[in-house]
């Protein structure tokens, strides 16, 4: 197993749309490995092929508290079967180093994927935990998008961008995502427990 080299923001590989994986192979398994390594060396929660140099829809996520044991969880060519609610999410990504910013995701996702034996399994994950989070941040890098693509304030983002000389928001990217914003306000007033929760989260990794 051995430690890939992350792509970061700026380089045309992460704007690129994966290719579905024919066969889970003995190389892709290799892959996958590595792709853990890299992300658990890194400290992150997720990963997907394209930040490695592979354009492949693959990606790599492990939620578990860092002081327990490990939890990795692999999805090869995932489809993104259901999803509602929509919630603030603070995120930031490895190809990013060090820049977070505000952006909006669904609340509650269910995914259809194939695990590192090519088996397809269904995950659900709800009310914005991060797994939640995660699966669709991860998703969108096999779709060349990016979490600032995202980002509830455009001006937020490229101050944080510049912070750590990254390049800027690319504009003609945005998602227009009124209605989720909408959503996202809507959810607030209709789950305090969530908003509640997410806050405290984000209070103890600060
Ligand atoms: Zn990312």
């Amino acid at each position: 197993m051995s430690i890939l080299k992350i792509i970061e923001y700026g380089n045309p590989i992460l704007r690129e749309k994966s290719k579905e994986v024919t066969k889970v192979s003995k190389k892709i398994k290799t892959l996958i490995m590595d792709m853990l390594d890299t992300m658990y060396s890194a400290n992150g929660v997720g990963l997907a092929a394209p930040q490695v140099g592979e354009n492949l829809r693959i990606f790599v996520i492990d939620v578990s508290d860092p002081s327990g044991p490990i939890n990795p969880l692999v999805f090869v060519n995932p489809k993104i079967i259901k999803k509602s609610g929509a919630i603030n999410s603070y995120e930031g990504c490895l190809s990013f180093p060090k820049a977070y910013t505000n952006v909006r995701r669904y609340a509650n996702v269910m995914v259809k994927a194939l695990d590192i034996n090519g088996r397809p399994f269904v995950k659900e994950a709800r009310d914005g935990e991060l797994l939640a989070r995660a699966i669709q941040h991860e998703f969108d890098h096999l779709d060349g998008k990016l979490f600032i693509d995202h980002c509830r304030n455009r001006f937020e983002a490229d101050s944080v961008l510049k912070k750590f000389n990254l390049p800027p928001v690319e504009v003609d990217k945005l998602i227009n995502e009124e209605d989720l914003e909408k959503e996202i306000e809507q959810y607030e007033k209709e789950h305090p427990e969530v908003i509640e929760k997410l806050k405290k989260e984000l209070e103890e990794n600060q």
